[in-house]
């Protein structure tokens, strides 16, 4: 079975899940993540229709998704891994959506660069919903006041949350907590859930899923943290 297959039994999986908590199957988007995978690995998915894809670094990115674009304009790239400041010119160029603002510094960059390029990447916080020491994102705790700032003292609009929850527990108070704080801050898109976990994450209100492994396969080498 190829990725192309696996594409659509995920997307099956998707439509059902949805269906089975009564929620509209067009309300989850499918970001196929590629990282690790060489650009031809997308090519069957983009001849198939997809557009939706996520990468966790800016530099594999940058090497892989400008051709493509050239050939499917109407890509919808997500940014899933951390975002360094210095790359920021680089993310607001290549990027339609950046999922993992988390820090001022970031914001600010963010701001500063937006303003200059004229570009409008869709931009969601990333949240520590685990509050795990390696990992990136604004801390439960933090999320209101991270997202008052981004608001007021720099100008960004804040369309989603994303999450990674940590591996060794169960997923769903994460997913529960970070719908809780998007509700309370009136946010509406939702980047939860991952191969081993959407349909938990759809039934808890994900409006995108990020999934790797289970469309492109196992990944070769070990992807760096993503958070
Ligand atoms: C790699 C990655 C995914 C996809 O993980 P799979 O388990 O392969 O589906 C999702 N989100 C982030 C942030 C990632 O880095």
């Amino acid at each position: 079975m190829g990725a192309l297959d696996r594409l659509i039994s995920t997307r099956e999986a998707i439509c059902r899940a949805a269906t089975d908590c009564g929620r509209d199957p067009s309300s989850v988007r499918l970001i196929c993540v590629t990282k690790t995978f060489p650009a031809e690995a997308a090519v069957p998915l983009l001849e198939a229709g997809h557009r939706i894809f996520g990468e966790n670094r800016v530099q594999e990115a940058a090497a892989k998704w400008p051709k493509l674009r050239e050939k499917y304009p109407d890509i919808e790239l997500h940014l899933i891994g951390p975002l360094q400041s210095n790359k920021t010119r680089e993310a607001v160029e290549l990027f339609d959506v950046i999922e993992s603002v988390d820090r001022e510094k970031i914001a600010k960059a963010l701001s500063e660069e937006i303003a200059k390029s004229g570009k409008r990447p869709r931009l969601f916080v990333q949240v520590n919903t685990g509050a795990e020491p390696q990992k990136a994102g604004v801390l439960p705790e933090n999320a209101d006041e991270f997202l008052a700032a981004c608001r007021d003292l720099y100008g960004l609009r804040i369309d989603g949350l994303m999450c990674v929850p940590p591996v060794d527990q169960q997923a769903s108070p994460h997913f529960a907590l970070l719908a809780d704080i998007a509700a309370r801050n009136k946010i509406s898109e939702l980047s939860m859930g991952m191969s081993s976990d959407f349909e938990l994450a759809i039934q808890l209100g994900a409006t995108y899923v990020r999934i790797g492994s289970a469309i492109m396969g196992e990944r070769d080498y070990p992807a760096p943290p993503s958070a």
